[in-house]
């Protein structure tokens, strides 16, 4: 009977399963056939998902163009440099989005490009030094050896952090050929003109008949009385007006032919193409970070509309920046943190590492679009929050089931999708979640009763919100499946010597295991163990 007991507890607590045990990966109909399942719920939800358009500045009714499928454009990383928490912003948001999505049951194509040529060193006067290129002189190597190092060290951060990869990731330099024929258009269609062999777009001429600045806001007679002319822009027709294509200099390391000369694009018009170009003249979602509201995206709107006679993007979706003690992150601040410095720990701003769940976790509980403050406080907060999130996911697979439930835990579930339906508002839904962890603890310390049938309406809370959508996972130092499985095989030996009476033993291992900053919980039947900080 005993060995039947440690083999329960182990199915019951075996790692990896997001719902463990044999009865909890059953469809819960076989049981409870009046329950709606969680992908008829999700069908429900998915009508109801607003998202803020930044184009329109009010949260809309996310309505895809032709469900159930959605097409979704985030611009990626230009690939010259360490990934730093800049870009885990964007990353991990449109990453919920994306798994959002697919958990309303979309069929979702996610293009997220690589930007490997033309983005300049000054991007808002698009004058400077192509970013790969002045990289590849300085260490001493090809710019598609920088474009492959730093590409490879920016999918090594994303997988660590669980984001999904996106279902296409075009690179600039492979789609020359489509550039060059959208600048033909542009041209043809008179929103574009050649100059010294290089090719600008007519941003006077837009704004004209067009208007130019309806994302951002801003009005070009405005901006034209705010700034003065740079040297160096005679080419130019207008002061704004942007590149489609640079000539390349004589010292230009990547270029590529064209009926102009030698020369390279310019960095907005890649993005313009290659969304249209997978997901079609018009599609659904355009997502980035605020930071590239203008120029860039006004750019794209301007480029897409004079090309193809029509808007692309149908919802403009931003992410906002990451300030550290409230301060902007910069190179020239000193307070500049890779994502592999965090990882590990080694800046002088941080006193410990924090891992990719806790990183994640914490960019979890502010909301996407207000600005997220990093400080080693909040970090050690999120740590302690993610580790009492995934300890309470044990407990629940350990509570006893009662005849009946002394606590509601019906309306959690609703609350959860009502908060990601008012544009993925995930500190809220959070908060829901640590109801049911409150709710679980409280049940596990013999406060209050749980049911079957409520105990797998939170395995399934969890399954969907904290795993499925949020894209938290237990992690090495948390839940690996090697340190859980050790975990139970020493606590099960400690009951084991409890029940021997043998309390030298059994305290020994409860006190060098909070030495180690694991703390051990008896609980009424049995025991829960956290990592503390
Ligand atoms: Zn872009």
């Amino acid at each position: 009977m005993w060995s039947l007991l440690v083999w329960w507890r182990r199915v019951r607590t075996a790692p990896g399963k997001v719902i463990p045990g044999l009865f909890y990966d059953m469809p819960f109909r076989a049981y409870y056939p009046k329950r709606i399942t969680f992908a008829e719920r999700a069908d429900a939800m998915k009508n109801a998902l607003y998202l803020y358009n930044t184009l329109t500045r009010k949260k809309e009714l996310f309505e895809p163009l032709t469900p159930p499928f959605a097409g979704m454009y985030v611009c990626g990383p230009t690939v010259y440099s360490e990934s730093h928490l800049g870009h885990a912003r964007p990353a991990v948001t449109f990453d919920v989005l994306y798994r959002y999505l697919l958990h309303l049951g979309y069929k979702v194509r996610y293009v997220r490009n690589i930007t490997d040529v033309g983005h300049l060193e000054n991007e808002v006067d698009d004058t400077g030094e192509d970013r790969i290129s002045r990289r590849a002189k300085q260490e001493h190597l090809e710019p598609m050896e920088v474009v492959q190092k730093y590409m490879n060290s920016f999918h090594k951060a994303m997988e660590r952090l669980n984001t999904l990869p996106p279902s296409i990731e075009p690179r600039a330099s492979g789609h020359i050929i489509e550039q060059l024929q959208m600048i033909d258009k542009l041209i043809s269609n008179g929103y574009a003109y050649v100059s010294n062999g290089s090719v600008y777009f007519d941003v006077e001429k837009y704004d004209k008949n067009l208007s130019y600045g309806i994302l951002s806001g801003r009005v070009l007679e405005d901006m034209k009385a705010n700034s003065r002319v740079l040297e160096g822009q005679e080419e130019k027709h207008g002061q704004f007006d942007f590149a489609l294509w640079k000539k390349a200099s004589p010292g230009h390391i990547m270029r590529w032919p064209s009926q102009w000369g030698e020369g390279f694009p310019g960095w907005h018009l890649e993005c313009s193409v290659m969304s249209t170009k997978y997901l079609g003249d018009v599609f659904d979602i355009h997502g980035g970070g605020m930071d590239l509201i203008f120029p860039h995206h006004e750019c794209e709107i301007a480029q897409s509309t004079a090309a193809l006679g029509k808007p692309s993007v149908r919802y403009w979706v931003h992410n906002n920046m990451v300030t550290i003690n409230g301060q902007k992150m910069a190179r020239s601040l000193g307070n500049f943190i890779t994502l592999e410095e965090l990882f590990t720990g080694n800046h002088k701003l941080l006193l410990q590492a924090y891992s990719p769940m806790t990183i994640r976790f914490f960019m979890l509980q502010a909301h996407y679009r207000s600005t997220l403050d990093f400080s080693n406080e909040a970090l050690l907060a999120a740590s302690v929050g993610l580790q009492k999130l995934m300890a309470a996911e044990r407990t629940l697979a350990n509570l006893k089931p009662s005849v009946t439930s002394t606590i509601d835990v019906s309306g959690i579930e609703n609350k959860c999708y009502e908060a990601m339906n008012d544009d993925l508002n995930t500190p809220v839904a959070l908060a829901h979640l640590f109801d049911a962890v409150r709710i679980i603890n409280l049940t596990s310390d013999g406060k209050e009763k749980l049911t079957e049938d409520d105990i797998k309406t939170l395995a399934g809370i969890f399954k969907a919100f904290v795993h499925e959508i949020f894209g938290l996972m237990a992690e090495e130092d948390g839940g690996n499946e090697k340190l859980a499985g050790v975990m139970t095989l020493l606590l099960d030996m400690r009951q084991e010597a409890k029940a021997r009476k043998e309390w030298s033993v059994s305290d020994r291992i409860r006190d060098r295991l909070s030495e180690l900053g694991i703390t051990v919980k008896d609980r009424k039947d049995g025991y829960d163990w956290e990592i503390t900080v």
